[in-house]
């Protein structure tokens, strides 16, 4: 079937992606009535499936684990009528109303769509990365931690997430070495003295990595330093890349106003973007509070703007 078809179904609601922003959109959308389609990607559930215990998500004073929120989250939007589809959206024309979306090789159709796409781990660029990718290298230690039991590993990062990694990794590794490129550490004070507290925890500080070392597995990393240029190589099994996020827009490129890194612009106090009918939740139009709670509170207002876009229109 061709993309614009006027056969392809035609939705009041699409929403791309199902972390805490698109789930919390289809709950307000499916209690709208409005239906709503959610469309996941290759990794439902997005960035909370990867993440170990949530203790800030309030209702849950106890913490609970990222993929258990999701999961129910993701129930409860079903609970009231959301249909999911799994596929990769491989094109979307957003030049005429309805928008048709090509889903793998299927078209449908869409009155309004809210993208939360997220984001996803940023990655150094290095040959080595890529080629190790999977031999000592990883990007996520929820995923992978448990293969590095007695090994040494570093985490590249100094923000919340490397070093929410290392202390994960701690269970795991013998001993765990976090490498950042400057004196201090961005992540949240609460974080750095749990981290500092650990025994297993060491940290490198005003290093730069220059190379991931090894053939067919990685055994170490060159590093430099920032302030004196030095060069120096440590022994590793395992390095995690956690340097922060891309958000997820390049099928919107030329299409939805995005800023000069990526994330989609919105008009302030709205989710409305600069095309009429699309609207942005979550951490793809968010780069400065990345939160699931504030991911979801604007997953809540696309829904809320999406049902209030379409009844307008009916009259
Ligand atoms: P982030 O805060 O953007 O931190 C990225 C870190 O990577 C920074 O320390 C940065 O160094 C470093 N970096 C970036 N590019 C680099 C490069 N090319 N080479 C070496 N180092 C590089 O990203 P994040 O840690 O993923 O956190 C994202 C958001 O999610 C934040 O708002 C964070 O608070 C939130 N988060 C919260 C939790 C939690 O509350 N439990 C957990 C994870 C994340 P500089 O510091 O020098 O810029």
């Amino acid at each position: 079937m061709a993309p614009n078809n006027p056969a392809s179904p035609l939705h009041d609601v699409v929403i791309l992606g199902s972390g805490p922003a698109g789930l919390t959109a289809a709950i307000y959308a499916a209690r709208a009535n409005l239906t709503p389609v959610v469309i996941e990607g290759p990794q439902s559930g997005g960035q909370l499936t990867i993440t170990t215990e949530v203790e800030n998500f309030p209702g849950f004073p106890e913490g609970i684990q990222g993929p258990e929120l999701i999961l129910r989250t993701r129930q409860q939007a079903e609970r009231f009528g959301t249909v999911f589809l799994t596929g990769n959206v491989t094109r979307a024309d957003l030049s005429a109303r309805p928008f048709t979306l090509t889903v793998d090789d299927t078209p449908l159709r869409a009155r309004t769509l809210i993208v939360a796409t997220g984001a996803s781990a940023r990655l150094l660029g290095l040959p080595n990365e890529s080629r190790l990718m999977g031999a000592g290298v990883s990007a996520c230690a929820t995923c992978d931690g448990f293969f590095f039991r007695d090994k040494r590993v570093m985490v590249v990062g100094g923000g919340d997430s490397a070093v929410e990694e290392a202390i994960f990794l701690t269970r795991f590794a013998s001993r765990v070495t976090l490498v950042h490129r400057r004196d201090q550490l961005r992540a949240s004070k609460i974080m750095v003295d749990k981290a500092k507290k650990n025994e297993k925890l060491d940290f490198l500080w005003n290093k730069g990595v220059e190379d991931i070392l090894g053939d067919s597995v990685v055994t170490g990393l060159r590093l430099k330093d920032t302030v004196s240029g030095e060069i120096s190589e440590h022994p590793a099994d395992g390095v995690f890349m956690a340097i922060g996020h891309t958000p997820n827009t390049g099928i919107f490129a030329g299409q939805l106003e995005m800023d000069e890194t990526g994330y989609l612009r919105v008009r302030p106090g709205t989710t409305r973007t600069n095309v009429t009918g699309v609207f942005a939740a979550g951490d793809v139009a968010d780069r400065h509070y990345r939160q699931a709670i504030t991911a979801a509170g604007t997953g809540c207002m696309a829904a809320l703007d999406a049902e209030r876009f379409l009844e307008a229109e009916a009259g």
